[in-house]
């Protein structure tokens, strides 16, 4: 098959993409990490707001944990924030700062796997490691003209074939992927502007909207869950305890409010006591919020407990569980990464800040 159309179509046609402006393979790291489960609209302009921040592997690994998950707001996943922070650490440790350029090295940086590797060391050094995902096999099904969805095999074999007859495997990839994106799309494909067209086997036998489904995520099954939300506000200075823990659920290892999690009435979760935050009060909303979190649906209600900290309470302490940390309510939004913080402000505000500031 000759591919020359499509790269023409590509260095013509290709979105101008901030990660695309160079070979940095710091950049196309990131920007691969962040589009793993997000949409590009999502990560465009977080990912420039990111790069702000952290432009280089040596800026990223020298941040604090808590900043770089506070520059992840709104990609959700927290767990890659992590693991981008703990790769920058590595790529500095091991590799001087350098993303490595070979697959083996590449696949020990924590949270790189195949898909990524491929993507970051092709693109930034023209290796051929063909990036294979549900887009690439979609696209390879309607080329060439395959029912179903062949064995991994498959594609693994057509993918080395095409790879290795190309001039440039970081713009062979990117072409593809640009295909699979804009043109070559799930369900109905824009077969009229197609720089394949002509050499695309589905397309020349009618039978184009082969492998529709391939690439396409099915619905995930959402469980309910219910959260209550408890806002630990100090009697004794204007601001709240917030916990975190390594169980704490969809939490974990993030600052929230301490909370209960349960499902069908049955506590999955909840934030331990410590004998240093004496409960006074508590105060119950009715009001409701909703939001979604990977699988899972979650009611949430908020209650405001009056607590009077102990005189001798640090203002960060350990629990067996975790830790609790006193914040004023100006760093309360630098705290909470969740969005659930500004629904469950939504419900508590009012209350709590005209009589506790
Ligand atoms: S001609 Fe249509 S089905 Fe074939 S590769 Fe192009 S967009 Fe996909």
């Amino acid at each position: 098959m000759d591919l020359s159309p499509l790269y023409r179509w590509y260095r013509k046609s290709g979105r101008d993409l901030p990660f695309r402006a160079d070979r940095d393979p710091y950049r196309i790291w990131i920007s691969e990490i962040m589009l793993q489960q997000t949409r590009m609209s999502t990560v465009l302009p977080r990912y420039s707001e990111f790069m702000k921040i952290y432009p280089s592997v040596q800026a990223l690994a020298e941040g604090g944990l808590d900043q770089v998950l506070q520059a992840w707001k709104g990609l959700g996943y927290y767990s890659r924030a992590r693991n981008l922070h703990a790769g920058a650490r590595h790529i500095v440790e091991k590799h001087n700062g350098i993303f490595p350029d070979t697959m083996e090295s590449a696949l020990e940086i924590p949270g790189v796997g195949r898909y990524t590797a491929a993507a970051v060391i092709s693109i930034a050094y023209d290796k051929p490691h063909p990036v294979v995902d549900g887009n690439i096999k979609r696209i390879f099904c309607r080329l060439f003209n395959q029912a179903g969805e062949p064995p991994e095999k498959y594609f693994r074999e057509k993918s080395y074939i095409l790879i290795e007859q190309c001039n440039s495997p970081g713009e062979h990839n990117q072409a593809l992927m640009e295909l699979g994106e804009t043109i070559c799309v799930p369900g109905r494909p824009d077969c009229m502007n197609c720089p394949l067209k002509n050499q695309c086997l589905s397309y020349q036998t009618g039978q184009n909207e082969y492998a529709s489904g391939i690439g396409v995520r099915s619905p995930q099954k959402k469980n309910d869950v219910e959260l209550v939300v408890q806002v630990f506000a100090d009697n004794r200075k204007p601001g709240l305890w917030l916990f975190r823990g390594e169980r704490s659920y969809f939490f974990k290892n993030l600052w929230f409010y301490p909370c209960i999690i349960a499902e069908r009435k049955k506590i999955l979760w909840q934030s331990p006591k410590s004998s240093w935050l004496k409960q006074k009060s508590v105060r119950r909303f009715e009001n409701k919020f909703r939001h979604s979190i990977t699988n899972h649906r979650i009611t949430g209600r908020v209650e405001i407990h009056e607590i009077d900290s102990s005189p001798g309470a640090e203002n960060l302490f350990r629990v067996p569980e975790g830790e609790y940390m006193f914040v004023e309510f100006s760093l309360v939004e630098n705290s909470i990464v969740s969005s659930i913080r500004k629904k469950a402000e939504l419900i508590y505000a009012d209350f709590i800040l005209p009589t506790m500031l």
